[in-house]
This record gives structure tokens, C-alpha cells and sequence, in this order.
């Protein structure tokens, strides 16, 4: 404070900012859990294993087989708006990777013990590991055997912002949110094997294909057998737009919108035009009180939609709102108008 007593401008050290960014993209486990399993996503990785202790407060480790992080790339990985997935506005707009804020590995790092271990050749012994831990900005570069690809530890979350930590629920709800956020992401990529363990037990196993019969066996292992054989599948294309997945029968509905799943070129989205335009196709077909279970995928040119609306990317806005809805509502329409109308009477108990 001066004498004036206005209080002086400072910048805020490096570590403190990547705290605060890290309120906005990292809540909690499952969010952390997100960010990974994206980033081996973005790398190419057809296998990618999720290891959790303690809902994900103690531990939380993605190691995956992509292409791995060079050596000289691995101290800016840790730090924040640096990417490797875009260099211009021009690449934002027709943006296909997963990230592109260059936030969550230094939000992550910024709040909790995290180590990095990566890999570019098929040599185990060119292996690197880096860490990011306690108040130390530049990351310490070692050499550690790793085969090709990159594994991820993140320790004690929020180990050093206790106001955050308190916020952690139960190991079982935090648990809860991340085989959710696994849900999404498995049924975001039925080709890339994918594997939850938690407290050493292995929750989920999926194996990767991209035929229909894998995408309807991992439907069945994580949404349940009952899903499909209670919903209509569909296939709807438009100029630029394509619509694929499955939708309930109105006979099948849940007393919560739990089992809503719908993505836009790959990522999970939640959208109000979108969920207008399923529930005005299901109105004349729905109890009141009820929700139609979906998992669908929109698929349309990447500049017709902006993905950069929130840094947790879960909304996203379309060019062409109008299009977008119609074609659902009356893809869905159709689909649910040729179901028998003995299929349409009664919600399940
Ligand atoms: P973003 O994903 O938005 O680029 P991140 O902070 O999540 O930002 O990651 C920063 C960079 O680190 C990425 O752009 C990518 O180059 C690299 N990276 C992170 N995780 C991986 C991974 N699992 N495999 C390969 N590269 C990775
Ligand atoms: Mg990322």
C-alpha cells in the first residue's frame, strides 16, 4: 500500500495464476481423469490404462502407448497456454484434437504431486521423467526407461490447497464421477482399449474394434444389457450433418436423465438446443417425469462448430443452431414414429 493507500498492481507469481486457472478446469479426481485420458487420446494411443487409490485423492496414473512428448517439449508441457495441437486462430476454428488450451497439465501439476514419464521411440531406455512438485516452477528433467508413450502420476490432489480438498466427497462419489467420466470417454473412442482399475481392482476392461458388434459389447458392459435391447438404432444423414447411435424406447425410459450420452465430433457435449430438440421429438411418446436413455454421435464439418466456449469444452456452439436442431428433431422423430405402438405404452416399473 502506498502513501495514497491505493494498493500497488502486482503480477501474481506463475504457480499461484496455474492455481487459480486450476479452479476452472480441475474440480476434482474425475476431472483430472478427463484431462489425461484426452491428452492420450489427442496422441494416437490404442491403449490406454487408468489406474485410481482412494477414488483418485491418493493417486491418479493414465499411462498410454501414443506417441510420446520430445524431450526438449517436456519442461513446456508442464506450462500453461503451451500446446502442441494448435498455433493460430485459423487452427482453433477447425480445431479436431480433444485440447488445445495448453492449460490442464500445468492446472494439474499446480495442485498436486504430478510426474511424467514419456517416450517417443520404440527403445525403452530413451525414456524421460519429469516432476512438477511443491513450489518449484522449472520441471527436473531425468532419464527413466519407459516404452513408447507417456504415463501420467498425479499424487494427493490438492495436497496443497486445502480449501479445494475440502470439497472432496466420499472415496465412493469421487469414484463414482470418475467410472462416469470413463463412461464418456470409452463410448467417445470404441478403438482404443481401455482399462479402470481402482484400489488394484480392475472395474472396467474394454477391448478396442471398430465393428458394430464391439460398439454394442461395450454399450453392454458399461451402459448395461437392458440399453439395447430396448432401443432403436439410427442412422441420418443431411448435407454436412450425420447422426448415428442409439435412442430408447419410450418404453424404456428412467426416472433421471441419467443415460444421455451425445457427442459432437467425438466429445461429450451437454447443449440446451440439443436437449430441446430429443425432447420435443419424445413429447408425444413420453410420461411426464420420465427420460428417454441415448448414445449419440453428431458428426459435421469442425467449423461448424465452436468448441471453445468453456475451458471444460463440455459446451460447445453451433454455426447453425437452427440446422443442427431440426435435423435431430426430425431424425428422432422418424425413428421413434416407427416403433410399434404396443412399444409405446407404459414406462417400466
Ligand atoms: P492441451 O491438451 O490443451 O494441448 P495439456 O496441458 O493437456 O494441453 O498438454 C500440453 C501438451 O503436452 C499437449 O499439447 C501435448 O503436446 C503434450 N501432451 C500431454 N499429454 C500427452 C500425452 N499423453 N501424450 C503425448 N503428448 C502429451
Ligand atoms: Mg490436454
Amino acid at each position: 500500500i502506498t502513501t495514497s493507500g491505493v494498493r500497488r498492481i502486482q503480477s501474481l507469481a506463475p504457480r499461484l495464476a496455474n492455481q487459480i486457472a486450476a479452479g476452472e478446469v480441475v474440480e476434482r479426481p474425475s476431472s483430472v481423469v478427463k484431462e489425461l485420458v484426452e491428452n492420450a487420446i489427442d496422441a494416437g494411443s490404442s491403449r490406454i490404462e487408468i489406474e485410481l487409490e482412494s477414488g483418485g485423492s491418493r493417486l491418479i496414473q493414465v499411462r498410454d502407448n501414443g506417441s510420446g512428448i520430445e524431450h526438449d517439449d517436456l519442461g513446456l508441457a508442464l506450462s500453461r497456454h503451451a500446446t502442441s495441437k494448435i498455433t493460430s486462430l485459423d487452427d482453433l476454428e477447425g480445431v479436431a484434437s480433444l485440447g488445445f488450451r495448453g492449460e490442464a497439465l500445468a492446472a494439474t501439476s499446480a495442485v498436486s504431486r504430478l510426474e511424467l514419464y514419456s517416450n517417443t521411440s520404440d527403445d525403452p531406455v530413451n525414456g524421460w521423467r519429469v516432476v512438477a512438485e511443491g513450489r518449484e516452477m522449472a520441471p527436473r528433467l531425468s532419464p527413466a526407461p519407459h516404452p513408447r508413450g507417456t504415463t501420467v502420476t498425479v499424487r494427493d490432489l490438492f495436497f496443497n490447497t486445502p480449501a479445494r480438498r475440502k470439497f472432496l466427497r466420499t472415496e465412493k462419489t469421487e469414484f463414482n464421477h470418475v467410472e462416469e467420466a470413463f463412461r464418456r470417454l470409452a463410448l467417445s473412442r470404441q478403438d482404443v482399449d481401455l482399462v479402470l482399475r481402482h484400489n488394484q481392482k480392475t472395474v472396467h476392461q474394454l477391448m478396442g474394434g471398430n465393428s458394430q458388434a464391439a460398439m454394442e459389447k461395450r454399450i453392454a458392459q458399461l451402459l448395461g444389457r437392458s440399453f439395447l435391447e430396448n432401443a432403436i438404432h439410427i442412422d441420418m444423414a443431411a448435407t454436412g450433418l450425420a447422426l448415428k447411435g442409439w435412442v430408447g424406447l419410450p418404453s424404456h425410459t428412467r426416472s433421471q436423465a441419467d443415460q444421455q450420452y451425445f457427442f459432437v465430433n467425438g466429445r461429450v457435449i451437454r447443449d440446451r438446443l440439443v436437449a430441446h430438440a430429443v425432447r420435443q421429438a419424445y413429447r408425444d411418446v413420453l410420461f411426464h417425469g420420465r427420460h428417454p436413455v441415448f448414445v449419440l454421435y453428431l458428426d459435421l464439418d469442425a467449423h461448424g462448430v465452436d468448441v471453445n466456449v468453456h475451458p471444460t469444452k463440455h459446451e460447445v456452439r453451433f454455426r447453425d443452431g437452427r440446422l443442427v436442431h431440426d435435423f435431430l428433431f426430425s431424425s428422432l422423430h422418424r425413428a421413434l414414429a416407427e416403433v410399434r405402438p404396443n412399444e409405446r405404452t407404459a414406462p417400466e416399473p
